[in-house]
């Protein structure tokens, strides 16, 4: 746009000038007559010339008394000048086209362009150089009035007692100092994204009532070398003019990944800035109340450098939500929601295992839309059902008509057989919930079930794992025959051949293969030996075998799952139970 206007000033300038110049010697030079030399003398003699010019050393020019021009040929003869004055012709020697008033008027002229053109110039610099002061300064945002607090924040109950202490150090901080304690100049907050590591800084400076400078990593890593470091050195002159506040630097791995060594000698510009960094935050008192805080989903990949003793040395993980903060965290952000009375929420946080903070929120943002385009008063479980998918696979899929009935069916039975597997083979395992309705995404159906945590797994959990995903084949196979089998288990039996490898190639679980590491043998990118395929292939068979044998002695079980399923779509953990308990009796 701004180049755009800039053509377009330039071009309307050349044509004034070309106009102007045009005009200028076309006002001022009328066409002249070419005379002979004899006409000229006649003319002379009767008095008919104002004026000679005797510039040219071949051409005489001249103008008649009543302003027509001529030019005739120029005798060079020394007395010339002499003659015409007797004559009273008046006799100049220069040119006749730039008389006092046309020097004057093209000077002037001159001197109007090279004004405009001086002026643009400056204008145009001033602009580079407000763009320059643009990108070598950062744009935080700036949030001085912070309202969050620590009751905006759910669950995560240690991380939160780690931020409390905080507070006091921004609001006190000669009280510490004044014991000799050196105060945290920064800490990362590391967990998966959407756990609220954003809200708890912000929560942070607004306890302390302190402004919030929040910026992002990726703001620092520029094309141009040095700009980065510039950004940091604005931002923390920015934040020391404030005094006391909380700076949060997100995605903090965008500058402050391990510097990789190779022969590519790093990223000079990522460098600089992670420099210019360190050598800030080295650069404050400690008694001044400024802390910096670092996000990052990964702590692992962040340069030791950025980790040392007065350097981010506080860690303080926020990680997903368990049950209770889950329960904690919906009850927060559903206060202003009109929740119908069918909804339970805290059957809700059970469903909703390995949700985020952020994809709770999110859920139930999504109920809430759905309840309000029904225009019903409040929100119902069938809102929250359907917002269930939509935050973890993509929307629910419309058109439900294009379900071919077989589909649904062959879901159904797919399903059941993941779920009652489950409860038969695993029954430490929770099912919370079974569902045929297919999203946007692809997956057909869902199921999620919730192992105890563990820290060491033993081969008959894992065989147990691997039971449950092929229990899905399983229950086609026995429902549809061998033949009927579908694509549907294609997600199961990846995941069940990633278990089986590492049961027999890492972790000496096979006899067969015996106590050895294939991995360390061959390297894990030579591929598997024959011998090892043949042996995962064998104890596949056998797991899916008895799989088969456990689903076909509960035959009745699984027709009953799936016709529920076929019914109401979705069954949730106390409907499968009761359906497995009324069987039972
Ligand atoms: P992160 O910075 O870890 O990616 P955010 O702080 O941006 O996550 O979280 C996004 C949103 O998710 C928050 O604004 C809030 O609405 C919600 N949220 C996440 N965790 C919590 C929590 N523990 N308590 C309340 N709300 C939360």
């Amino acid at each position: 746009m701004k180049v755009k206007k800039r053509v377009i000033i330039y071009s309307l300038l050349a044509i004034i000038i070309i106009v102007s110049l045009l005009s200028f010697t076309a006002g001022n030079t009328p066409p002249e007559r070419e005379i002979t030399y004899r006409k000229f003398v006649e003319d002379v003699k009767a008095g008919k010339i104002d004026r000679v010019y005797l510039e040219d050393r071949d051409k005489l020019r001249g103008i008649y008394k009543n302003g027509d021009v001529f030019i005739t040929d120029n005798p060079r003869k020394p007395s010339l000048k002499e003659e015409l004055l007797l004559q009273g012709v008046k006799v100049e020697e220069k040119n006749g086209s730039f008389t006092a008033e046309n020097i004057l008027s093209f000077v002037l002229l001159i001197g109007l362009f090279v004004g405009i053109i001086y002026f643009l110039d400056r204008k145009s610099s001033r602009q580079t150089q407000n763009s320059m002061a643009k990108l070598s300064s950062v744009n935080v945002d700036d949030n001085s009035t912070v309202e969050v607090d620590f009751s905006s924040v759910a669950g995560n109950e240690e991380a939160k007692e780690s931020v409390k202490e905080l507070v006091d150090f921004i609001k006190n901080p000669k009280k510490y100092t004044k014991y000799g304690a050196r105060l945290p100049r920064g800490i990362i907050f590391h967990g998966p994204p959407g756990t609220g590591k954003t809200l708890m800084a912000k929560a942070l400076a607004g306890e302390a009532q302190v402004p919030f400078y929040a910026v992002s990593g990726s703001d620092f890593v520029q094309v141009y070398v040095g700009l980065g470091a510039g950004r940091i050195r604005d931002l923390f002159k920015k934040a020391r003019q404030s005094g006391k506040c909380v700076i949060f630097i997100d995605e903090i791995d965008a500058l402050g990944k391990k510097r990789s060594g190779g022969i590519d000698g790093g990223n000079d510009e990522r460098d600089q800035t992670l420099n210019a960094l360190l050598s800030e935050m080295s650069g404050f008192d400690e008694n001044e109340g400024i802390v910096v805080i670092a996000a990052t989903n990964r702590l692992d990949v962040l340069d030791d450098a950025l980790l040392r003793p007065g350097r981010f040395d506080r860690h303080i993980e926020i990680g997903l939500p368990d049950v209770n903060g889950r329960l904690q965290i919906l009850k927060l952000h559903s206060k202003n929601k009109p929740l119908d009375a069918t909804v339970d929420l805290k059957e809700l946080a059970e469903q909703t295992v390995f949700f985020s903070g952020a994809m709770l929120e999110n859920l139930l943002n999504e109920a809430a839309i759905l309840a309000a385009k029904r225009g019903s008063g409040t929100i119902k479980k069938s809102d929250i059902d359907k917002a269930f998918y939509t935050v973890v696979a993509g929307s629910e899929k419309k058109d439900r008509s294009s379900l071919i009935e077989k589909d649904k069916y062959i879901t159904a039975y797919h399903e059941a057989g993941h779920a009652l597997a489950t409860r038969l083979l695993a029954p430490e395992n929770r099912v919370t919930k079974v569902t045929i309705i297919p999203s946007t995404k692809g997956a057909g159906g869902f199921s999620m079930n919730i192992p105890p945590d563990r820290m060491y797994h033993s081969k008959r959990d894992m065989e147990k794992q691997i039971k449950i995903c092929l229990a899905g084949r399983a229950a086609e196979e026995l429902v549809f025959g061998r033949d009927g089998i579908t694509t549907g288990a294609s997600n199961d039996l990846e995941k069940a051949t990633q278990i089986i490898v590492s049961l027999v190639k890492r972790f000496g679980m096979n006899n067969k293969a015996g106590m050895l590491n294939y991995d360390i043998l061959y390297g894990s990118s030579e591929g598997i030996g024959d011998d090892i395929i043949i042996e995962c292939r064998k104890q596949m068979e056998e797991l899916y075998n008895s799989t088969k044998k456990v689903l076909k002695e509960n035959l009745s079980l699984l027709h009953a799952i799936a016709q529920s399923l076929l019914e109401k779509e979705t069954l949730d953990e106390q409907q499968l139970n009761e359906i497995i308990f009324a069987k039972a009796v």
